[in-house]
């Protein structure tokens, strides 16, 4: 009997510790109250002047210039989280002298007044952004590069294989669901003529005398399907550098030659790096919320509310 008593009273002593850790952890792992976007203003250079906007009305404005207005609001709402992230790294890299970011989505991010478009449009992508108030992408503990763009083809590309630098979270996936993107194939021709004339422009010592079957050699293929590299005329030549000499959507590419005619058809349209929006898109219209769809891209990122210093 006196054993059972003191088992119990020994069972007692152990919940009550137990409780007092409960109790005490919360206080002991207190943070600091996570901001939300009201405490952020962004300097955003336009090509017209310098505006101070707070983060909530440049966002809806990036969500304007970015992404169709009409994609399903999870999309929008991972657009969203990508480009608070996107733009608050930027923010810090001190690359505008006079602003945290700009207008261009070839430097910074678009961005368009929101004022600039329909009350019910402007209101849809407001709410995106409102929902998602102060979320963000981190890796490690801090903001990730929230890379995105229109249409992967399919596959994203790694980042590895189309800026050089490894980032973990930046890895090739699948991207399934875009074949209804306007972007998703695109075919363009050229004659023999035309593109020996381009191609020689650029890389003189390039032989592009004999027939243009011979002229492509050698690609060779990222894991996100991209072309890595390829002979061109003899001459080595990086798939992103082909890209930008014939103007291409992407480099997930697939060359014909047909007597005098070269086509080639591309997958896609971007550098295929991060989030696809239309991918997302695609997620969302099966159900799939903005935090499956960003972390699908992402991976291994973690979505975290911001906070002081952090
Ligand atoms: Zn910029």
């Amino acid at each position: 009997m006196k054993k059972t008593i003191l088992a119990l009273f020994m069972l007692l002593c152990l919940s009550l510790g137990g409780c007092c850790e409960t109790v005490r952890a919360p206080i002991e792992e207190a943070q600091p109250a996570p901001l939300r976007d009201s405490a952020y203003t962004l300097l955003v250079k336009t090509e017209e002047a310098v505006l101070e906007l707070p983060l909530g009305e440049y966002l809806a404005g990036v969500l304007l210039a970015e992404m169709p207005a009409d994609f399903a609001p999870e999309a929008l709402k991972a657009q969203a989280v990508a480009a608070r992230t996107f733009a608050l790294r930027k923010a810090d890299t001190a690359r505008h002298p006079d602003a945290h970011v700009c207008s261009q989505s070839s430097c910074c991010q678009g961005w368009l007044p929101i004022e600039s478009c329909g009350e019910e449009k402007a209101e849809k992508l407001r709410r995106a952004v409102r929902e998602t108030d102060g979320l963000v992408l981190t890796y490690g503990g801090r903001l990730i590069d929230a890379t995105f763009f229109s249409c992967s083809g399919g596959r994203t590309e790694s980042a590895v294989a189309v800026w050089g630098g490894e980032v973990p979270y930046l890895t090739a996936v699948d991207s399934p669901g875009e074949e209804e993107a306007p972007v998703y194939e695109t075919v363009r021709s050229w004659s023999a003529g035309e593109l020996r004339q381009i191609l020689a422009q650029a890389l003189p010592e390039a032989e592009l005398d004999g027939p243009p079957e011979g002229w492509f050699r050698s690609l060779s293929y990222s894991p996100g399907g991209g072309v890595l590299g390829l002979e061109v005329g003899g001459v080595m030549l990086e798939g992103t550098r082909l890209r930008q000499l014939l103007g291409l959507r992407s480099t997930r590419l697939s060359i014909r030659v047909e007597g005098e005619q070269i086509t080639i058809c591309t997958y896609g349209y971007g550098h295929r790096v991060g989030l696809s929006q239309y991918g997302a898109q695609a997620m969302a219209l099966e159900g799939k919320s903005y935090g499956e769809i960003l972390l699908h891209y992402y991976r291994g990122t973690g979505l975290q509310r911001l906070s002081p210093g952090g």
